[in-house]
């Protein structure tokens, strides 16, 4: 007679899930949503003309404890210049196989160049497409923002960049084609 009971509260957990509303995620079709400060893939800011904020200072890279950034910074020059100041970070790698989305990079940032998106779908089947570099982390081109290289803003210096002074490009001309301004700039 227990075994009967036993079957029949079994059962009773049956009938209840068949009532509850289904939890099914629908991924990939339907991406669900991750919480705001989600640590997903990083992002290499620009400054709003265009201008690269990473340095090339390394510190993103002695902070991470999985040793999975690399970083060659260079020289900037009047004649071909990617960032405020003197240096740029010419090469930038983060291997994701290693990385394990801790924040610490970000918080050694200097110039706010680093952050992370809520991007996760990160997955491949070989190494060397793990291993992201400022193709894949820079950030897009907004409206009134030129690439690099071009010279910062006539009358600015670094410390204008540093402070958040400087304004798109469109937004300073009068002329608001973007695309003049960008070959004037260059
Ligand atoms: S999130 Fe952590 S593990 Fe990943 S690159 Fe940054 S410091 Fe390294
Ligand atoms: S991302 Fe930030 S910490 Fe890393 S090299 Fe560039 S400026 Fe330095």
């Amino acid at each position: 007679m227990p075994k009967f009971f036993d079957a029949i509260a079994g059962f009773a957990v049956t009938f209840g899930t068949m009532f509850k509303k289904p939890v099914t995620e629908e991924y990939p079709e339907k991406p669900g949503p991750v919480a705001p400060r989600y640590h997903g893939r990083h992002q290499l800011n620009r400054y709003p003309d265009g201008l690269e904020k990473c340095i090339g200072c390394e510190l993103c890279a002695w902070a991470c404890p999985a040793d999975a950034i690399y970083v060659e910074g260079d020289n900037n020059t009047e004649e071909e210049r990617y960032s405020p100041g003197e240096r740029y970070g010419r090469v930038y790698q983060i291997n994701y196989l290693r990385c394990i989305g801790c924040g610490l990079c970000i918080e050694a940032c200097p110039t706010r160049a680093l952050t992370m998106t809520n991007d996760y779908e990160m997955a491949d089947d070989n190494r060397a497409d793990l291993i992201y570099g400022k193709d894949k982390l820079l950030a897009p081109l907004e409206p009134g923002m030129v690439a690099p290289p071009h010279p910062m803003q006539p009358g600015s210096t670094d410390e204008d960049y540093y402070l958040g002074n400087i304004k798109p490009i469109t937004d300073t001309q009068d002329e608001k084609d973007t695309e003049k301004v960008a070959g004037e700039v260059r």
